[in-house]
């Protein structure tokens, strides 16, 4: 039967996309006996063959939403019987290069709302079990909500799903303090390339453990059992922004307060860079933190700026002059222009929520869901990153992205070396996110063609430069470049695909390895 299904809809490009697939293929995928559902209709299909991204169309052949983990080891199971299908697990597909699709592939919808969180002490660690599938935003609702506890590290934006995350590292400006998401994690349940269900943690099938932090998906699918570490969530937060000049005052400040014990710095620290002019979307309107708070471009000549943004964590019995002063004191010692400050109080989650609202009015704006996104995430080594300013920053970006440009330090003695994100050299380095947002409708926009020959130029550049970097969220089209990326970690992370996915069916999106036969 899976002969008939590749000999008929996988080996013939010239007009399958045009069939009706929904009741050809229905029957054959029927055969798995799920209890979840298989949607092969044009519309699911097409939804599932682009992402954020919106700069690639890779249609699948169905999409499966399993009920269980027993489902997503049927649906490996039948793929591994095929000669070429090949199956993607998909969070909230919030990736932009098409990370997470499968060219006439199955895609398993991993995305799980409805999931509750249970709460577990272990070695007198408070953590939370959660679904791979669950998005962050609805873990911390209902942690906070229901235990008054809240996972330590984060994203910006929490409409990503545990396991799309954890595949990744999940960055923040919590990760100075506890390292990435994966670093955060103490148990896992995945079912592996060869369709086995193993349950992974530091001393239990360690290997595959590591290897599926950061692993890009290609070594087992993440589904229930996550075990993800809190701690007890604080009331409020105090949300601050201060402005630099000078690139080297920027850096100087960020790596003190990265490099500071706990309870002598903020609670948060991340960066941005920004056009001193009175652009909406790329200047000074974009600092502010309330549209009544104005700053003055005159006050400094250069055309590019720098925002420190941090937090500080409070809770709702510390009265306002406590918190002023802890501020205060903070503050004291950094070097920001004169009276470039904005901050405001809010709740904690609505601190950790923030980036919802900028969500809502991208959506109302048109440049959320259809248009593309040519985003850009590197890690600059510290030794890197005066040189990437100078060059990046301050010739190629000198008039902004369309969005937010971030640049924050991060401590590499945070993350765990064993998993299978790969670092630049140095115990600092830098996340840098060209978060790009274009308007299809705005004729003067640069064409999203020009945008990816941009980022190309970037990376180009810091090669040739000999800067000290690795993607973050990579994307390469060859294995060649997959190799450099990988440098000397490429043969482990080959020989872990031959031990938990030997026939390369996971994550055909990434384009790391070529399905086996
Ligand atoms: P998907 O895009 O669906 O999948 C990503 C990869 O993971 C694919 O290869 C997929 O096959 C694999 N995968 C998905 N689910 C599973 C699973 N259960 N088991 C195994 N493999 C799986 N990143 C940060 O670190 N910090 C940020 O602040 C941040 N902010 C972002 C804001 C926006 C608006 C967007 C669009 C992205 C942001 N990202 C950020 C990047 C984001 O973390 C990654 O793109 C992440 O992979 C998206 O999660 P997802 O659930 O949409 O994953």
């Amino acid at each position: 039967m899976i002969a008939y299904l590749e000999q008929h809809f996988l080996h013939d490009d010239t007009n399958n996309d045009s069939l009706e697939p929904q009741q050809q293929q229905q029957p054959i995928l029927q055969s798995m006996n799920l209890t979840g559902t298989i949607d092969t209709t044009v519309a699911t299909t097409t939804s599932a063959a682009t992402d954020f991204g919106n700069l690639h169309v890779t249609t699948p052949l169905a999409v499966i939403k399993p009920s269980n983990t027993h489902d997503i080891v049927s649906v490996i199971r039948f793929a591994s019987q095929s000669q070429t299908l090949t199956v993607a697990p998909r969070g909230n597909g919030h990736s932009i290069n098409g990370q997470s699709t499968a060219h006439k592939g199955l895609i398993l919808d991993m995305k799980n709302n409805n999931e509750l969180v249970k709460l577990v002490k272990k070695n007198g660690c408070y953590a939370v079990d959660v679904n791979g599938g669950m998005l962050w935003e609805d873990i911390l609702r209902k942690c906070v909500g229901k235990y008054g506890l809240s996972p330590r590290s984060w994203t910006d934006y929490l409409g990503l799903t545990v396991g799309g995350t954890l595949s990744n590292a999940g960055v923040s400006g919590q990760t100075f303090r506890y390292g990435p998401q994966t670093s955060n994690v103490t148990e896992l349940e995945v079912v592996t390339g060869t369709g086995d269900v193993v349950v992974c943690d530091h001393g239990r099938n360690s290997d595959l453990f590591f290897a599926v932090l950061g692993g890009l998906g290609q070594f087992g699918v993440i589904t229930r059992a996550v075990r993800v570490l809190v701690q007890p969530a604080p009331d409020m937060v105090r949300w601050i922004r201060v402005i630099y000049s000078e690139f080297s005052e920027f850096t100087r400040d960020a790596e003190s307060l990265i490099t500071r014990k706990e309870g002598e710095s903020f609670d948060y620290v991340e960066g941005f860079v920004f056009v001193n002019s009175d652009d909406p979307v790329n200047g000074w309107p974009s600092v502010v933190l309330d549209p009544d708070q104005v700053y003055d471009p005159t006050r400094s000549g250069n055309r590019v700026l720098y925002c420190l943004e941090v937090a500080l964590h409070y809770s709702k019995g510390n009265c306002s002059s406590t918190v002023d002063t802890r501020v205060e004191k903070l503050l004291g010692r950094m070097r920001f222009m004169d009276d470039a400050i904005f901050q405001m109080d809010l709740s904690y989650v609505d601190f950790l929520l923030r980036v919802k609202e900028a969500e809502k009015q991208a959506k109302a704006n048109g440049i959320w869901d259809d248009a593309p996104h040519p985003w850009l995430n590197l890690f600059v080594s510290k030794s890197a990153i005066e040189d990437f300013d100078r060059v990046v920053f301050k010739k190629i970006l000198k008039d902004g992205i369309g969005g937010p440009m971030l640049v924050y330090p991060i401590l590499r003695s945070k993350w765990d070396e064993r998993t299978s994100v790969v670092l630049p050299e140095g115990d600092i380095f830098y996340i840098v996110a060209l978060l790009r947002f274009t308007n299809p409708s705005y004729q003067k926009s640069p064409s999203v063609r020009d945008l990816v020959l941009q980022n190309h130029e970037i990376v180009q550049i810091c090669n040739r430069n000999g800067l000290d970097f690795k993607l973050y969220l990579p994307h390469y089209n060859t294995q060649e470049g997959w190799k450099q990326h990988f440098g000397d970690r490429w043969s482990s992370f080959v020989e872990m695909k031959s031990r938990y996915d030997p026939l390369a069916i996971l994550a055909p999106g990434q384009k790391i390895f070529t399905r086996q036969q």
